[in-house]
């Protein structure tokens, strides 16, 4: 099946009373086994220009292949890494994965990975230098690197995300500001984090075509991203119309079914550029 859409757990046994479905919800041993077991893996979405249909990047997309529950979504168990403890070591993980199908095709290329990450990832130079150590080892440059961080997950701490993005940013990964618009974020505080990518949230994108808001609000944040120098990116390209709109209002990046579909290693490295029409 399509291990591009989201999926809904059902778990079997342990049932107290009514005959209701329940998510499944890791623990940090179910993690570390999955990390044992080499469970997770990763899917890859390219990221095109929206004025010539070329492949920019790849966004890495996590995926949890369990023994009894079959394909898990991240937004079934990246909130259950967070709150355990252990989503340093799976985003170490999906990084050395994502890293060893990345640089033996585009190291030292003009494309780039991106790479989610928690704001609940470990504040301390020990992490920052740890995930620098892997792209080296890989033979990859920092700045083929884009680490995203939601919009909601920056700014639950500002001080700490400055503190570590401006780190991430001195050993020259790019950082983006993933599912925007959908907080409710100071400008102010979040304009003063060293992103170098405004990624528009896919709910604003999806509706598009049919909503005029919508299309306000993705212009209005493509326009503060012109005037911040910040690239900016949709996310969740569905339609023809919408490519049509973002190459309109000067938006730089596309990303969406429309385009490509996340997909398995393979298939994605055969993916070379979009046909615009
Ligand atoms: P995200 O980073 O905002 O990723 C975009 C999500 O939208 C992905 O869902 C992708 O499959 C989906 N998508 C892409 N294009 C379209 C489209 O045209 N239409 C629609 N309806 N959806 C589209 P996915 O892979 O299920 O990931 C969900 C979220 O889980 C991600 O949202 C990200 O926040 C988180 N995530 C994924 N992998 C990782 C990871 O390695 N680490 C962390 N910390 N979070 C991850
Ligand atoms: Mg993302
Ligand atoms: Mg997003
Ligand atoms: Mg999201």
């Amino acid at each position: 099946f399509d291990l591009s859409e989201p999926l809904v757990i059902t778990a079997t046994g342990g049932r107290k009373g009514g005959a209701g479905t329940q998510v499944y919800s890791p623990d940090a041993a179910d993690l570390q086994s999955a990390l044992d077991q080499d469970q997770f893996f990763a899917m890859y979405q390219p990221k095109i220009s929206c004025f010539s249909g070329d492949l920019v990047g790849f966004e890495a997309l996590m995926r949890w292949n369990h023994s009894q529950h079959g394909f898990i979504p991240p937004d079934r168990f990246i909130a259950s890494a967070e709150n355990t403890g252990m989503i340093d070591a799976l985003t170490e993980r999906m990084l050395d994965i994502s890293l060893s199908w990345f640089a033996p095709r585009y190291a030292r290329s003009s494309v780039r990975l991106s790479i989610n990450l928690s704001a609940r990832s470990r504040l301390d130079d020990a992490f920052v230098d740890k995930l620098l150590a892997r792209c080296t080892e890989a033979g990859v440059p920092a700045d083929q690197l884009i680490f995203e961080l939601t919009e909601t997950s920056a700014m639950e701490d500002p001080v700490a995300s400055l503190d570590l993005l401006t780190r991430m940013r001195m050993k020259g990964f790019h950082l983006s500001i993933d599912d925007l618009g959908t907080g409710f974020s100071s400008l102010l505080q979040l304009v003063r984090l060293p992103f170098s990518e405004l990624k528009v949230d896919k709910s604003f994108v999806i509706t598009a075509a049919s909503s005029s808001e919508s299309r306000q609000v993705i212009q209005a944040i493509v326009s503060l991203g012109q005037s911040l120098g910040i690239q900016s990116t949709a996310e969740g390209v569905e339609d023809a119309q919408t490519l049509q709109f973002l190459r309109e209002i000067g938006c730089n990046f596309a990303q969406g079914f429309h385009i490509a579909r996340p997909m398995e290693q393979d298939a994605a490295a055969n993916w070379t550029h979009f046909t615009l029409q």
